[in-house]
């Protein structure tokens, strides 16, 4: 059978462009209510920004900063939803900020941010935050410089150390439930109606074999690539994002704990982190106008991520770097710093019959997925409830039933 044959079988509900993990995540929430669902995918599932994350399922103390509190506690109680439907995946993590040459004031900031991030986390299941003196502090961290060191800050947050298949098993289950699932099918062109999208027209990179979509409504979940998307679909230019990129280094492992660090480069908060035997640095945030596809670690972002890390770990220049990763955020378009740039999300019609979700983070895809499909239930006449915070991924089995802490420690 080739691999559009399905494609031709009539009109379905929904059709999604981009198999990320927001398109894999409102596929998912869409089919188990019941929808007719297609999704194409032009890569890997998962090969775009997904992969290029820094694989942290957290709220991010660093919004706090930035008074993003919506985000922060919509990410905080999709933290603790996804450590109970993927207890496979995602997996608690500690945090050690270290106090190194920072000023009383500094601290002063930190206390009252981990308490922030401990009210906001309300409905935790994980440790609340605690301080630790310069012994406990180089105890677990050997390789921390002592130079300066005034203890560290500690917190939980979690870790999905594949979230490659994090939007696999998103797939696999909109699969199950009758979603026709694509990848290496690229969205070209959109056939219009009085300026309505009535199909999408999909082509298979192996075959070149071509089809035409038809669906009830759009979703464009395209992520850094929606501009161009957009503007291919719709014949408008579309500005709507501002993209940037961030890149990582693998290294011989370091660290044993998550490490928040701010660079003396810039004072920006990056993290050294433990994944899957290695360490894991990152990660830059620089303007990245250019086509997602081609995004690459430059010999600048490694040197300033070196340099942010050499007074905090000195080892870190005589250790080997086994690879690089890059990724390209999509950011609701806002002026100032890149790292000012708030990670709220938008859901919007973009044109009549294509719903747009720009923007949105890894750890609120479950949540984005369903205000999205909520959205598109309601224009379709579908009336079925969002399963998706209480239904275990399909690799989580009966496991998201047990102690979410105790079981993802003792594994
Ligand atoms: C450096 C970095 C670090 C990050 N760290 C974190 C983190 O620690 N925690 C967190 O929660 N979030 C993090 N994020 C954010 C997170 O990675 C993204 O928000 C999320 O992965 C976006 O998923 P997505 O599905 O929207 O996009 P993507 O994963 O990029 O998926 C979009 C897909 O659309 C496909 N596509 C494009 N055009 C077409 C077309 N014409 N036809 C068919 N398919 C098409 C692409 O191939 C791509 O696979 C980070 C992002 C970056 C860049």
């Amino acid at each position: 059978m080739s691999s559009l044959a399905d494609m031709h079988n009539g009109t379905f509900d929904a059709a999604i462009i981009g198999g990320g993990i927001i398109g894999a995540g409102i596929a998912r929430d869409l089919a188990l209510r019941g929808a007719r669902v297609a999704l194409v995918e032009k890569g890997d599932f998962g090969g775009g920004t997904t992969s290029g994350s820094t694989r942290l399922i957290h709220g991010g103390l660093r919004y706090l900063e930035m008074l993003d509190f919506s985000l922060v506690r919509m990410d905080l109680r999709e933290r603790e939803i996804l450590l109970r439907i993927a207890p496979h995946l995602v997996k608690p993590l500690e945090f050690r900020i270290p106090f190194v040459g920072q000023s009383a004031w500094f601290r002063a900031k930190m206390r009252v941010g981990l308490l922030l991030y401990d009210a906001l986390s309300y409905d935790r299941s994980l440790p609340g935050h605690r301080f630790l003196d310069n012994a406990e502090t180089l105890a677990d961290e050997p390789a921390l410089t002592k130079n300066g060191l005034c203890g560290a800050g500690s917190y939980f947050d979690a870790q999905v150390s594949m979230p490659e298949r994090l939007c696999l098993e998103n797939l696999i289950d909109a699969a199950r439930h009758g979603a026709v699932v694509r990848n290496y099918c690229e969205v070209r062109s959109a056939k219009l109606t009085d300026g309505k999208v009535r199909s999408l027209h999909v082509r298979d990179a192996d075959s070149g074999e071509e089809a035409e979509l038809s669906a009830r409504i759009f979703v464009n979940a395209t992520g850094a690539w929606f501009d161009r998307v957009q503007t291919a679909l719709s014949g408008a230019p579309s500005r709507r994002l501002r993209t940037t990129k961030g890149i990582h280094l693998t290294c011989a492992p370091l660290v044993n704990k998550a490490n928040v660090l701010f660079s003396p480069v810039d004072g920006r908060l990056f993290f050294v982190i433990p994944l899957l035997g290695k360490t894991w640095i990152g990660t830059t945030d620089t303007d990245y106008p250019e086509d997602p596809t081609g995004v690459r670690a430059d010999e600048g972002d490694i040197e300033y991520l070196l340099r942010s890390v050499e007074p905090f770990f000195p080892a870190i220049r005589s250790l080997p770097i086994y690879s690089t990763n890059a990724g390209v955020r999509a950011l609701v378009r806002q002026s100032g710093s890149e790292s000012s740039v708030s990670r709220l999300h938008k859901i919007e019609e973009t044109q009549p019959g294509m719903v747009s979700v720009l923007g949105g983070k890894i750890t609120g895809y479950r949540a984005i997925a369903q205000e999205a499909a909520d959205a598109i239930c309601s224009t379709l006449g579908i009336n079925a409830a969002c399963q998706t915070g209480l239904r275990p991924l399909p690799g989580g089995g009966s496991a998201a039933n047990g102690s979410l802490y105790g079981t993802a420690r003792e594994s």
